[in-house]
């Protein structure tokens, strides 16, 4: 297998005519015609796979379609912000509590011991982590994905189309040795390269922007530094809905699977619920969740895919974000073994690794949702068990840290227990003591 390192990809930018592209979405720098390898998708996934790739010293090319913020609630955990070095500046607000609203209206405050969840705005992060890839020394290009070919050197050919290329011109090209498919959901690269990836499950969600309200706002039922989540069938059959602050704007929202569901009627629904119906709208924009991991990311030649073209979305939460990354530097180590030794099976670490952190969690998150999110009454013993002290406290370590926690055994089985009652119907979803009616946190 010939491997394209940087040095020669120059001697074949030497001898074949560059790509032209036109300003104002012109590279980063001028485009090679050969890479070690093309990441497609900006997004956390991609940005972050070329920044590894770009680290360890690959020629990288980072080809994003540009021009429209991901719609995302935008919450991550502090083992995020730990593991990928995010500054303080991208974090527009500190999440210090939940608020579980059940069907009946009955609502269980989560306050969140000596941690976070921390908000980013997508706008901005995302681009924040593209310019860093470039800063590590990423190529970036503003173009679509259109398909690859394969060449008898081992190579793939990227056809694409550059942001602002006329419609009817023929297709750009550029050639590489591995090709990472970081660009989201119902991933075209995915869906060229991976059995199946066509056929992963989605939960479509739906979110409406705006403006936070005023601290004086006294119909808001709203609080910056909380995070309520509804858990009821009008608002979503087998999902849930949000309302997620991001300092000046907040994000309202509702996800579900069932496609004759108004998710636009349910987001109205809980903006009154909330109080929020007066806020003014910034944005109004909806994009499917995949929540199953694909069963492969590669191709066992040199395609491999992750992030949300992978389908690694944690089932239940909808938590995506962390994942991407995650999954973006997995591919990356993994692309960076198959360059070393041209062995296409180094691929499937990527997977494999990812699976080994995170599989048991995704597992337990969707027999979770399958169960408790399936009917009202579920969801209102759903939201009693949250109402435990040591289900807030595993939860949220669980979150925050991406561990299961094994530490503490009478925990578990106080929980597993609890569980069990509520499952035989053997305790009232009612109010629990005087839990129910206690004040809403205010962060
Ligand atoms: C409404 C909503 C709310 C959410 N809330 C949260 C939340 O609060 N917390 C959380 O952790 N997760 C949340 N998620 C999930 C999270 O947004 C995703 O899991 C995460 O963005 C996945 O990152 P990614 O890089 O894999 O894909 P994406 O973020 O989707 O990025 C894909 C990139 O690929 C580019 N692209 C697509 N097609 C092409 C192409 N053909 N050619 C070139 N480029 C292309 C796109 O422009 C984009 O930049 C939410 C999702 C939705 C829809």
């Amino acid at each position: 297998m010939v491997i394209c390192r940087a040095s020669e990809a120059l001697k074949i930018m030497q001898s074949e005519p560059a790509v032209t592209l036109h300003a104002p979405y012109a590279p980063s720098r001028p485009l090679a015609q050969c890479y070690d390898a093309v990441v497609v998708g900006g997004g956390p996934c991609g940005a972050t796979a070329a920044t590894e790739l770009a680290k360890e010293g690959w020629n990288v090319l980072l080809m994003d379609k540009d021009g429209r913020i991901k719609p995302c609630g935008g919450a991550i955990p502090p083992r995020c912000v730990e593991d990928f070095d995010i500054p303080d500046e991208q974090l527009v607000a500190r999440i210090k509590s939940a608020l579980m609203v059940a069907p009946s209206g009955r609502q269980v405050p989560m306050p969140i011991d000596g941690g976070y969840v921390g908000m980013v705005d997508r706008e901005h992060f995302d681009e924040w982590l593209r310019e860093r890839a470039v800063s590590h020394g990423a190529t970036r290009l503003y173009g679509t994905f259109d398909h690859f070919s394969r060449n008898t050197d081992g190579s793939v050919t990227v056809h694409f189309r550059s942001k602002d290329a006329d419609p009817e011109t023929p297709l750009e090209t550029v050639r590489t040795m591995a090709l990472i498919g970081a660009d989201g959901a119902r991933s075209a690269v995915a869906k060229q390269a991976v059995k199946n990836a066509d056929r992963v499950p989605c939960v479509f969600a739906y979110h409406e922007i705006v403006k936070s309200p005023e601290a004086e706002d006294q119909k808001a039922d709203f609080a910056p530094t909380r995070c309520d989540v509804y858990y009821q069938g009008r608002v979503s059959p087998d999902f849930y809905g949000w309302v997620f602050p991001h300092g000046p704007h907040t994000s309202i929202g509702v996800g579900s699977a069932n496609k004759g569901f108004s998710l636009r009627g349910a987001t109205k629904t809980l903006r009154e619920v909330s109080g929020l119906d007066g806020c003014e709208t910034v944005r109004r924009e909806g994009a499917p969740i995949p929540l199953k991991p694909l069963k492969k990311w590669d191709d066992k030649r040199n395609v491999l895919v992750a992030g949300d073209a992978a389908g690694i979305v944690a089932p239940a939460s909808g938590e995506g974000i962390y994942y991407a990354m995650e999954g973006g530097r997995l591919a990356a180590l993994a692309t960076s073994r198959f360059l070393e030794t041209g062995d296409a099976r180094a691929l499937a670490g990527a997977r494999r690794n990812f699976m080994k952190a995170h599989g048991r969690v995704f597992w337990i998150l969707g027999i979770m949702q399958h169960f408790w999110y399936s009917s009202d009454k579920r969801r209102e013993r759903f939201v009693s068990i949250c109402e435990d002290p040591d289900v807030q406290r595993l939860t949220w370590q669980a979150y925050m840290n991406k561990k299961l926690v094994r530490a503490d055994p009478m925990a578990h089985m106080r929980i597993f227990f609890k569980d069990l009652a509520h499952l035989f119907g053997l305790v009232s979803p009612g109010p629990r003591e005087q839990a129910s009616t206690a004040p809403k946190p205010q962060g």
